[in-house]
């Protein structure tokens, strides 16, 4: 394959070449995966940059048509829009879900717009390492807006805040007055959270479940990246697009913030180490798992369930043959 050919095509907005090239960097085959990282370097040439937006939400709480909608808006600005996922099912099941094309109508017919479903792979890192090259590859490909969805199940939202520059958390009314049972955590990591279903005999749940999550978001530490007012809690009707135009002028409100004050390049700075140590990482693993040494672990390990063997001992003993094999 030419590399240097096919980035170019990436590169020139060939729709045909980026999915080639995304399929490119999904291969978990040794020789795709050296192609893959110069590509990436050859791509990264352009110099480019978008918007890129995390979604995330309980399955029903209407991700899709929000991404629908709120990706028409964007397509009726002008912009190109491409729409990426994280399903952390896809990890376990084999099967992809997020960012399917039926579930996006309108969005997926307009020649601006790109969606891809997640990768299917067998552990969550291998998701997020494609999805991480996607969402470069988009990038380079003169993509204005770059939506990486997830649904709210825990580890998937870390993978998905540590490659978007902006955090978006999609929470459905509720019916009574207490939060969500959203995770701590997960709220730290919103810079806005959108009630969705403010519409209809909804609205008024959806408006005091925007004002205890407001409540709530006032009683987090000052994140140094936020300006006044953020994070910040809004209602929004993905279905009837009410709220959107709001949505997106808070969004450009805090990006403009973040370039301007230094925060926006800074966040990027930090999210490349991040995944330099996490490839780091997953790379060893992977060591881990392969002969010679997946024999040598367990036989150790059997050793220090027998008590032969103390757990240092045998950790030293594979980290030794992992330094000189
Ligand atoms: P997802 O699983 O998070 O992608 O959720 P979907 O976008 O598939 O939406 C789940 C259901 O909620 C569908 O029946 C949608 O029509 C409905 N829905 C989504 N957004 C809204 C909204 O703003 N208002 C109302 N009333 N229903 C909505």
């Amino acid at each position: 394959m030419d590399i240097k050919q096919l980035a170019d095509g990436v590169v020139s907005g060939n729709r045909r070449a980026l999915a080639r090239a995304i399929t490119l960097v999904e291969s978990a085959r040794a020789d795709h995966r050296a192609q893959a990282i110069l590509l990436m370097e050859e791509v990264g040439k352009s110099g480019r940059q978008a918007l890129r937006l995390g979604l995330s939400g309980t399955p029903g709480v209407g991700k899709s048509t929000f991404i629908e909608s709120f990706g028409m808006m964007m397509i009726r600005e002008g912009k190109k829009v491409a729409v990426l996922a994280v399903d952390p099912s896809s990890a376990r099941s084999g099967g992809s879900i997020l960012g399917d094309k039926t579930r996006m109508e309108e969005l997926s017919r307009e020649p601006n717009a790109f969606i891809r479903p997640s990768p299917s792979q067998t552990e969550l890192g291998g998701v997020a390492r494609r999805t991480r090259e996607a969402v470069a590859l988009c990038e380079a490909a003169g993509y204005d807006l770059i939506l990486i969805e997830t649904v709210g199940v825990g580890q998937s939202e870390t993978v998905v805040s540590e490659m978007s520059d902006l955090f978006l958390l999609l929470l459905a009314p509720g019916g009574g007055d207490e939060l969500q049972g959203v995770k701590r955590g997960i709220m730290e990591m919103a810079d806005i959270i959108l009630v969705n279903k403010a519409d209809g005999d909804l609205k008024p749940a959806a408006n005091r479940t925007c004002a205890d999550y407001a409540g709530a978001l006032r009683l987090l530490r000052k994140r140094p990246q936020d300006p006044e007012g953020f994070p910040k809690a809004m209602t929004v009707s993905a279905l009837q697009v009410d709220g959107l135009k709001e949505a997106w002028g808070e969004i450009q409100n805090l990006t403009e913030w973040r370039r301007e004050t230094g925060h926006f390049d800074q966040r990027r700075a930090e999210q490349a180490e991040y995944w330099f140590g996490q490839e780091i990482r997953q790379g060893l693993l992977a060591q881990l798992q392969k002969e010679p040494l997946k024999s040598m672990i367990s036989d150790l390990a059997k050793q220090v369930a027998a008590g032969q063997l103390t757990p240092g001992h045998a950790a030293a003993d594979v980290l030794n043959a992992l330094q000189h094999g």
